[in-house]
């Protein structure tokens, strides 16, 4: 193939060609042979060609692949609706599923169920979302403009909202200069300060992705954040939103990363791990005081896309999170990041230019800094995000580039979160590709006199 038609993101201008993949394996069309360390984009996190996802995914296309959510229900759909509000926080609440098919449309999706939930009870100014500066959640223009992630809002600024914002609950790089616990959690205060100052009759919910993604290199908050944030919300009438498209389904060590902190979202939005890549499957899930007064009122939400709810998508989902179950998985996400994240701590203290290493389960970001003691950032013209993950795919590890959760923008580090079936010995070899590309780009920056 001399000329490609297809249009890609260009981070990079050579794409190997995928041609096929085993467990936590991608082969490309020369042979070579990539560790998936990232899941792709955090998604596919049961591993490439499991083959009980296979048998379902063939099962379900011999009966029926497609019909209309208004014209039809079917059996996978309203099973894994089932199965999600079994696993959201043991039965405690009910949750309601609506399905889509991206994270983009689940964290949309939930932007309207909340301003739709204060509209059927009669309140029509409560339309704002407040979310923080290190965020994304999603490409499409009401996700945009809920994300503090500038890179990607920046060409669109004129066409999005212009929501409320606030600092990220980051402790590497504290956006008020403190130590946690002596700060008070100033972070969650600000939560307060920006409904004061907009005036909570205009609120109607903060969104939150429990722990950072790719908008800060995996930003987890410290202990009693979103106790707190949750107590704000209640005390304002204020919902609260979890965008848990990456850290949903496993990934972090618990089903959902909201259980790390006890804490009930009146929303979450899942994507990617939800089925992991076999197929576009996304939900918003809505609590029962939400769906309440919408089942009242309108009796529906109103959005929806042709493929919401598509039964090959939610066999396959459902197939996936029983998988998950089945091998307890989710509990291995816990060992097995633990293993990992003491394994990148000792090449850590190694390497100078590795600033921060932090997560939960198999959710890892590596920060990369100019300067350990100041954690001073590279400069932006070294693309340095872009040359480790490179290096990285040219030693045959697939890592997942993020920014450093820089308030304003910037920084460089990378996500490693390979499929929650990851073996121990195929950490070992992990571990091992990450140093050889931590060693090279050292040894290159200091030849280069950067460090
Ligand atoms: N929310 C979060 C937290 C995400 O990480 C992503 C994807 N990176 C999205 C939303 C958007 O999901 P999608 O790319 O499937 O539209």
């Amino acid at each position: 193939m001399n000329q490609s038609y297809l249009i890609k993101p260009v981070m990079r201008d050579f794409y190997p060609t995928a041609m096929y993949g085993q467990g936590v394996f991608i082969y490309d069309k020369r042979g070579k042979k990539y560790l998936d360390g990232s899941s792709g984009a955090v998604t596919s996190s049961i591993g490439h060609a499991v083959p009980e996802i296979i048998e379902v995914i063939y099962e379900q296309a011999k009966k029926i692949s497609f019909v209309y959510r208004s014209q039809f229900t079917t059996e996978p759909a309203e099973k894994l609706a089932e199965k999600l509000n079994q696993l959201v926080f043991g039965e405690e609440d009910e949750y309601f599923s609506f399905f889509v098919n991206s994270g983009s449309e689940a964290t949309e999706t939930a932007l309207k169920i909340a301003i739709q939930y204060w509209q059927e009870k009669g309140n029509f100014r409560k339309n704002k979302v407040i979310s923080r500066w290190s965020s994304y959640h999603g490409i499409t223009m009401g996700a945009l403009s809920m994300s503090g992630h500038i890179g990607r809002r920046e060409r669109f600024v004129s066409l999005l909202e212009r929501l409320p914002t606030i600092s990220s609950p980051n402790c590497y790089r504290c956006p008020f200069n403190q130590k946690y616990p002596s700060c008070q959690l100033m972070c969650a205060n600000e939560l307060e300060t920006a409904i004061r100052r907009e005036g909570a009759d205009n609120i109607a919910a903060f969104i939150a992705e429990p722990i950072v993604g790719a908008a800060g290199g995996v930003i987890v908050p410290p202990e009693g954040y979103y106790q707190m944030v949750r107590e704000i919300c209640n005390d304002h009438d204020i919902l609260f939103i979890a965008d848990e498209v990456m850290t949903g389904i496993g990934r972090t060590g618990k089903m959902f990363a909201m259980e790390h902190w006890g804490v009930k979202p009146d929303i979450i939005a899942l994507g990617k791990g939800m089925s992991a890549g076999y197929t576009p499957m996304a939900a918003t899930l809505a609590s029962g005081k939400v769906m309440k007064p919408i089942l009242a009122g309108s009796a529906s939400v109103m959005s929806g896309h042709t493929y919401s709810a598509n039964p090959q998508s939610a066999a396959v989902a459902l197939a996936v999170i029983n998988y998950i179950e089945k091998n307890d998985l989710v509990q291995k996400s816990e060992v097995s990041g633990n293993y990992l994240m003491n394994l990148l701590k000792e090449v850590a203290v190694k390497y100078p230019i590795i600033g921060d290493i932090r997560g939960k389960g198999l959710m890892i970001g590596v920060e990369f800094v100019s300067n350990i003691l100041t954690k001073h950032p590279f400069q932006k013209e070294l693309s340095l995000t872009s040359k480790l993950v490179e290096t990285a795919r040219d030693k045959g590890l697939l890592i997942y580039p993020a920014t450093a959760g820089i308030e304003g923008g910037g920084g460089d580090a990378v996500i490693i979160a390979p499929p929650i079936n990851i073996t121990k010995q195929e950490v070992d070899l992990l571990v091992n590709l990450f140093e050889k590309m931590v060693d090279e780009i050292q040894e290159d920056l200091s030849v280069q006199g950067v460090v």
